[in-house]
């Protein structure tokens, strides 16, 4: 019944019906960006045909209906995030702007010269540049916890690395590269017994894992919706109201202030002082029907069909003669990497050749060059998924490699049919 049900939403993706030079297209490339299913794509035009102006105080009907529906959506992501207060929920173009948010205004208030910031080895660069950035300003140090051979955090080294002077831990929730799950509740915990803010990149962590903040306790918590089924060009910061109303804002013009003099301005309450100028209203109304539709397929649904695609695809991986996965996460979602060493082939050369198969992946750093000098690799192809793809195009992807790796087929006593076929 689930399988059924999965074909009928995949259906909802009217981009995935399509052909890639004369092949049907399958797609596994999720954690770059998802596809977009039918509710979102007719959220957003229903939005501009009917709703849209301008929002907060326009004295008209059509603007009270626009900030009604960018309102209604905070309160989805409030309520999906389970965030305390709407206030606590700050609309932003991404993951990536979320963290210069972050470093520009926490950061900028709370770290001085000496003081560290800790990251991890297997960030993002947009959870790592920032930081970097930040404390190159301010002569403070920035600090990665290591990973093991695995891809893991050494969560052991932790303690040692929370210092006195460790204004802030950033962590992702799920490694892009590499897909470790990371311990981010461990990671909290250890922090906040030293009184440390926690900051977690969840741009691959809530399309995979999903987040309760109050119960994982961070303090930031950030992701982007074009990963989770949402448009492009609109995210979200979550932060305790109680530090947002400490921070600074960073962005200055209309908007985000109560009141202006030429002398002085004073600013608005959070998540107004954040959301300077005209928001993108379409992308937060997009953002969340992608939500609602998540909630309507089921989160668990979802988290268990892309475990059981995943499984599937690391064993066949497994089963390529020079192929070879790089990390070995014992918690991974959403994503798997590897190389070719024989015959030796770049990632990318890999990647155009499944391309020419109708096989979206991605090939190369994946915004990690920092990760990838740790592992020794140039580069990886990375296969990602996503509650759409199916037990299918894992095998036929895996078919696809074998071909362009110079592997024979594989022979399967079970025909090459896997359990759960959907
Ligand atoms: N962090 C992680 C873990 C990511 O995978 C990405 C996107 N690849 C980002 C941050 C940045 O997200 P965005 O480009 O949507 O700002």
């Amino acid at each position: 019944r689930g399988a059924t049900n999965l074909a009928r939403v995949r259906s909802l993706f009217p981009a995935l019906g399509q052909e890639i030079h004369g092949k049907p297209l399958i797609y596994l490339d999720n954690a770059a960006s998802t596809q977009k299913p039918r509710p979102v794509i007719d959220a957003i035009v229903q939005y501009y045909e009917a709703d849209n102006a301008n929002v907060h105080r326009g004295a008209h009907a059509l603007s009270d209906r626009a900030t009604a529906a960018y309102e209604r959506a905070r309160e989805t992501t409030r309520r999906f995030l389970n965030a305390r207060r709407a206030e606590e929920i700050i609309f932003v173009r991404g993951t990536t702007e979320a963290a210069n948010l972050l470093a520009q205004t926490f950061g900028r208030q709370n770290v001085g010269q000496g003081d560290e910031v800790l990251i991890t080895e297997l960030e993002h660069h947009a959870n790592f540049v920032p930081w970097q950035q930040l404390c190159l300003e301010k002569g403070a140090r920035l600090r990665a916890l290591p990973i093991n051979e695995r891809g893991e955090l050494q969560l052991e080294a932790l303690d040692a690395m929370l210092t006195p002077r460790t204004k802030l831990v950033a962590v992702a929730h799920v490694s892009n590269a590499l897909g470790t799950v990371n311990p981010v509740k461990a990671v909290v915990e250890a922090a906040h017994r030293r009184g440390i803010p926690v900051f977690i990149d969840g741009a691959q962590g809530l399309p995979h894992a999903g987040v309760d903040v109050q119960e994982l306790g961070c303090d930031f918590y950030a992701f982007s919706g074009h990963k989770i089924y949402g448009p492009m060009g609109v995210g979200v910061l979550y932060g305790r109201l109680g530090l947002l109303e400490s921070m600074p804002p960073w962005q200055f013009g209309g908007d985000m202030v109560h009141t202006v003099g030429f002398d002085r301005t004073t600013f608005g309450d959070p998540p107004y002082r954040f959301e300077a100028g005209t928001p993108n209203v379409a992308g937060a109304v997009g953002l969340a029907a992608a939500l609602e539709f998540l909630e309507s397929v089921g989160r668990d649904r979802i988290a268990d069909h892309e475990a059981q695609l995943l499984g599937l695809a690391v064993q066949r991986l497994n089963e390529i003669p020079g192929v070879r996965i790089v990390g070995e996460p014992a918690q991974r979602a959403g994503v798997v990497s590897f190389v070719v060493d024989q015959p030796p082939m770049s990632a990318l050369d890999v990647g155009t050749r499944l391309d020419a198969e109708g096989i979206a992946v991605r090939a190369g750093n994946h915004c990690c060059q920092p990760l990838m000098g740790r592992l020794g690799v140039a580069g990886t192809v990375r296969a990602s998924f996503a509650l759409y793809n199916t037990t299918d195009e894992v095998e036929q992807f895996a078919a696809a490699l074998r071909s362009v790796v110079g592997v024979p087929p594989a022979t399967r006593s079970d025909s090459g049919r896997s359990p759960g076929q959907d």
